[in-house]
């Protein structure tokens, strides 16, 4: 008892020191972290031609520059899954192989089997399968034409989603027609984004812009402070977003901008791939019922949604199914945006928040 009070007296002083000693050490150590520099800042952005555009990785951090750049060489390795035109890729090979089961790379079922089901939801509106038709047009060739009535009737015969037969046990594909010919541009850019996005998160990049081609998607914030997701019109709660334009084909300035985090958005437009031909734009979003470009009052159609896939394959299906049609479809997913804009300029929003 004695011994105690007596280590209590003396303890009390040493534990009081103790502590204080404690706090001017984490005080020393805090004010010398604040003394030391802050991280520069390094915005690089690095660019390579892949999938017939241009694609980019925005980093902040010098640390990240070499997973972005490991990140664009892998767009090679995916441009010989999905593309259309290299005979090297796996899809080319499925579509020379139509008519045969073929087996295919999980990331080729993947996205095969996501646009069957768009498809399904579309009834038919968006369709993977018009290739043959979109080449009738020879869009963005020097030589672009229209297509005769009976060319499109003959070439339209040989498309349709259901000839597409997906066995995901087996990871088989059997396209029942021998002369139908996929095509992934609706939706594979977005697929590829968020693989490039997965692959950077765990190389450690906490902020990014990943940009193919317009097919944007980002990582955390600009300012790397916001966690995870963010996305606002109003420029009063722009900070530390990034700005996303979407395009005005007649202007240098953007139509709206939008500020964000973590988001993906999409575009699909009339003014991509397209020509004039006796004053009519015949542009490369086709209707699958007449193998025409689809004339509607839409300009573009943006979707602003997490995942780049969703949001690149919707922004194609909605501008075929038109802001009326496109609110039961976009309803089903939640914390999605979609904006159109139309021939008149007019902008409208469809926003469906989480279920
Ligand atoms: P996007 O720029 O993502 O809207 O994709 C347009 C591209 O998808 C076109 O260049 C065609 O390759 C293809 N495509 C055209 N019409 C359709 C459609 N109705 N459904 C799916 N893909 C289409
Ligand atoms: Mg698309």
């Amino acid at each position: 008892m004695r011994n105690f009070k007596l280590h209590c007296k003396k303890g009390l002083p040493r534990c009081i020191f103790g502590a204080v000693s404690v706090l001017i050490l984490a005080f020393l150590l805090s004010s010398c972290q604040q003394a030391a520099p802050p991280q520069a800042e390094r915005v690089i952005t690095k660019t390579v031609f892949a999938f017939d555009t241009v694609a980019s990785i925005t980093t902040y951090e010098a640390k990240d520059e070499p997973a972005a750049e490991k990140a664009l060489a892998s767009l090679a390795g995916y441009e010989l899954l999905f593309s259309r035109t290299d005979p090297k890729s796996e899809l080319y090979q499925l579509n020379a192989k139509a008519g045969t089961e073929v087996r295919v790379s999980d990331a080729l079922f993947t996205v095969l089997e996501t646009a069957w089901n768009l498809s399904e939801a579309t009834d038919g509106a968006f369709d993977i399968t018009l290739g043959a038709v979109s080449d009738l047009y020879a869009f963005g060739t020097e030589a672009p034409r229209v297509p005769s009535a009976e060319e499109l009737a003959e070439t339209l015969s040989h498309t349709g989603f259901t000839k597409i037969r997906l066995n995901p046990a087996e990871k088989t594909v059997l396209v029942t027609d021998p002369d139908l010919v996929i095509d992934l541009g609706a939706i594979a850019k977005g697929y590829v984004a968020d693989c490039l996005k997965s692959d950077l998160i765990h190389a450690g990049v906490r902020r990014a812009l990943i940009n193919l081609g317009g097919n944007i998607l980002l990582i955390g914030s600009k300012d790397g402070r916001l966690d995870p997701s963010a996305f606002t019109e109003a420029s009063s709660k722009a900070d530390g977003l990034f700005t996303i334009g979407i395009k005005d084909p007649d202007s240098e300035a953007p139509f709206l901008k939008l500020y964000l985090a973590g988001y993906s958005v999409v575009t699909s437009g009339t003014y991509e791939r397209s020509f004039l031909r006796d004053g009519t734009l015949y542009h490369h979003i086709l209707d699958p019922k007449t193998g025409l470009p689809v004339w509607n009052d839409l300009l573009s159609v943006s979707i602003v949604t997490s995942n780049s896939c969703l949001a690149d394959a919707l922004s194609t299906a909605c501008f075929v199914l038109g802001e009326t049609r496109s609110r039961d479809l976009l309803k089903q997913y939640g914390d999605i945006t979609a904006i159109f804009i139309g021939n008149d300029r007019n902008i409208r929003r469809l926003s469906f928040a989480s279920p």
